[in-house]
């Protein structure tokens, strides 16, 4: 018998380090670097001194990097576990890059671990793991988001290399990554999932120019921000430098994607929990009539409004990890799962972060406490890594090839039908009791 919700204890005392390290070690860096590249880009000085020895306590413990497979060069910890961990770690805006486990480096080195050359993966692999340079994944065009059918930013084989033209979108860290994995298309001939391929970029390759960097929400200037606006003006990069095989970029992405998908719901999870305490402790605090307003039958509802919906949606994310530790691949009944997650995590956001707000009055609408921040993310998780919508749409696909249509003019489930149905096959109990009124 498989099921069991139980974390065993050596694990569980690994995840009290980790929280007691998170609480009072990294979280006051979140409180002193607020700039929008300062846990992710490893040149802003300050940041990078304060995570060095964080960076190196968490090596030690062997933490480090934990999202990778043991096949793939990681621990093996398994995404059950993973997901345990990044709840804690979502708490922190700081903690995942300190514990190596930031996207969209985790998704680039999964697939460069998966898909990459040993050239490859000695210049890019390495160093990532190693936390020494930052990374970016390329593929949204102004254009074209939700529909790779779209995209139009093309690379042409010219002799050793190939040339790149075209416009990417919101690509986040290309100012500071150290190099991208950019989706092209190389064979317009072929619908997009047989005709794209993806391409290792280094970050200071002639033709690559940031047209800006694009902010989300209202904290940065315009130009500020750290998701790229990219243009490629015959941009040459050595015929090698193809992520597996060419046509093969979709395939790639897939297995990326997925990934990334579970790990945003692992770290929103925390991030729920963070807002279910503050609601709790602002409920217990504030007096209003006489009595606090923990006491009001309204503000229980919300906190066990809240509370049922943060474990449904953490037991939903644990079961997928779960799924995925069991297949070891990324199957269709995983896809849908981690599609069904990724759906339901920004109306759970909305509505705990909202109450939250809410109950916090004008302090929670003020930059003082972290919720207005909380609040970003929900509009924010809704469109990263594809738009609700197109999540729906792959669990409602999911869920309807395995049923068919009623072979008849009635539904299967018509009573009529089973009635008679089923008095054919008890006619002899009937007739006994007929004779019994
Ligand atoms: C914080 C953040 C970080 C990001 N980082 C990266 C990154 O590093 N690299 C990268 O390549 N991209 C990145 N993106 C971009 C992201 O992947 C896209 O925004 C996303 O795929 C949606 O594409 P779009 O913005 O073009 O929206 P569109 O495709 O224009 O969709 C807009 C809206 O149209 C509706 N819609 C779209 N398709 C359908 C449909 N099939 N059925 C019904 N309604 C539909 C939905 O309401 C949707 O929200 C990031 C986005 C955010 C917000």
């Amino acid at each position: 018998m498989a099921w069991d919700f139980e974390t065993d204890p050596e694990f569980q005392r690994r995840l009290d380090w980790i929280e007691r390290f998170v609480r009072e070690e990294v979280e006051p860096l979140d409180l002193v670097f607020r700039g929008p590249s300062d846990p992710f880009d490893p040149a802003r000085h300050g940041p990078a001194h304060a995570m060095a020895p964080l960076k190196r306590i968490v090596q030690a413990e062997g933490l480090w990097a934990c999202h990778l497979g043991e096949d793939l060069g990681g621990k093996g910890l398994g995404q059950v576990k993973l997901g345990l961990m990044n709840e804690v770690l979502g708490r922190s805006r700081f903690a995942p890059t300190v514990f190596g486990c930031q996207a969209p480096d985790t998704g680039n080195a999964e697939i460069l671990a998966r898909f990459g050359t040993p050239a490859q993966k000695k210049r890019y692999l390495e160093p990532l793991l190693a936390g020494e340079i930052a990374s970016c994944y390329s593929m949204t065009e102004p254009q074209a988001g939700s529909d790779p059918a779209e995209f139009t930013c093309r690379a042409e084989l010219v002799g050793d290399h190939w040339v790149i033209s075209g416009e990417k979108w919101f690509a986040s860290h290309a100012d500071f990554a150290r190099f991208l994995l950019v989706v092209v298309v190389t064979d317009p001939s072929v619908p997009i999932h047989q005709g794209a391929s993806i391409l290792l970029v280094d970050r200071d390759t002639p033709g690559l120019e940031i047209v800006r960097n694009v902010a989300s929400g209202l904290r940065e200037e315009i130009g500020r921000g750290v998701h790229g606006y990219l243009r490629f003006t015959d941009c040459r990069v050595p015929k090698e430098n193809i992520l597996g095989r060419p046509g093969q970029g979709f395939e790639v992405a897939q297995s990326r994607l997925g990934g990334g998908r579970i790990h945003h719901a692992m770290r929103t999870v925390g991030q729920l929990k963070r807002a279910l305490d503050m609601m709790c402790e602002r409920a217990l605090s504030r007096r209003t009539k006489g009595e606090p307003l923990a006491a009001k039958q309204l503000t229980q509802e919300k906190i066990a409004d809240s509370w049922i919906q943060i474990t449904q949606f953490r037991l939903h994310v644990l079961y997928t990890a779960w799924l995925i530790d069991k297949h070891q691949a990324y199957t269709r009944e995983v896809r849908r799962e981690i599609a069904a997650v990724k759906a339901a995590m920004p109306a759970v956001l909305r509505d705990v972060v909202y109450r939250a707000l809410h109950l916090h009055g004008s302090l929670g609408m003020s930059n003082e406490t972290p919720l207005m921040a909380l609040w970003q993310l929900v509009p924010e998780m809704g469109i990263v890594d594809g738009p609700t919508e197109v999540h729906k749409f792959t669990v409602a696909k999911e869920v309807l090839r395995e049923r068919e249509a009623a072979p008849g003019l009635w539904p299967t489930y018509h009573l009529p039908e089973r009635i008679a149905a089923a008095e054919r096959r008890l006619a002899a109990s009937l007739e006994l009791e007929v004779g019994n009124l």
